[in-house]
């Protein structure tokens, strides 16, 4: 069953279309990977996702909901998690307070303050706020790095934490936006296994991802974008062979 769709979906900047009557389905517990050249629209496909953009033309459902036109906090709320393109963490503090900032959607207290100080008042629930995020971080194999500056960690940990920030939403769909960007191929193999451990406990994964190595291994389906057109859609064998997704990649 089809826990994202895309129906139709298209955004112009001035004259520029950038996504053009896009139709796509992502499986639910799929990983499904979108590719394409620089500039093809991936990111823009993602912000419209979330609500970042809506779109000129189409619509986007969640779950059998419409969410195109709905704003971006709606939208994480029903259960859409993204990582961006470039870090966006908060490098001055632990990383386990850049995971609970994912979490408290209410932003209503000073969490770690609470914490850090001793008992008695330390409630319940702020306890239980603390060993989500510790789950959070221990998916991406980073929980024994919690009370760490994030700016000390190594640039593969950073993008790691960016994902145990998504995932304490609680998200249905994780979306991913060039998550090995930058990567060493040893980094990016540490990476696959996770979002591989991610996807095991049901969840969906959508990804923009360059490096075709990775993408080839971890995608269930793989949709290629190029000038905003969806040009080819299938398995990781089929669309490797596809003649039209050879061109995009070397005609330019
Ligand atoms: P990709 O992620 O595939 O590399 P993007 O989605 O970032 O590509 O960009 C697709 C096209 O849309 C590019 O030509 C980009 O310059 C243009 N674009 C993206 N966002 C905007 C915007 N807010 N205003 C104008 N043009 C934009
Ligand atoms: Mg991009």
């Amino acid at each position: 069953m089809a826990i994202l769709t895309l129906d139709n979906v298209t955004i112009r900047f001035g004259g520029l279309v950038a996504v053009d009557k896009v139709n796509l389905a992502v499986e639910e517990g799929n990983i499904q990977a979108l590719i394409g050249p620089n500039g093809a629209g991936k990111s823009t496909l993602f912000n419209l996702i979330t609500g970042i953009y809506t779109p000129t033309e189409g619509e986007i459902r969640f779950n059998g909901e419409v969410i195109s036109g709905r704003q971006t906090h709606q939208i994480a709320a029903l259960g859409i998690g993204r990582t961006f393109q470039n870090i966006r963490l908060f490098n001055e503090l632990p990383v386990i307070e850049n995971v609970l900032i994912g979490a408290h959607t209410r932003g209503k207290w000073d969490l770690l303050g609470s914490i850090l100080r001793p008992a008695p008042w330390v409630k319940r629930e702020e306890e239980q706020l603390l060993d989500w995020a510790m789950e959070c971080l221990d998916r991406v194999d980073l929980a024994g790095k919690a009370w760490e500056i994030a700016s000390n960690l190594s640039y593969g940990e950073q993008r790691r934490l960016e994902i145990a920030r998504a995932l304490a939403l609680k998200p249905r769909i994780l979306l991913l936006d060039e998550p090995a960007a930058g990567m060493n191929p040893f980094e990016k193999q540490v990476l696959m296994e996770i979002v591989q451990k991610i996807r095991q406990t049901g969840m969906t994964v959508f990804l923009v991802e360059h490096d075709m190595k990775f993408v080839m291994g971890i995608s269930d389906r793989i949709a290629v974008l190029d000038y905003g057109v969806k040009i080819a859609e299938g398995k990781p064998e089929e669309v490797r062979v596809n003649p039209q997704v050879i061109e995009a990649y070397l005609g330019k």
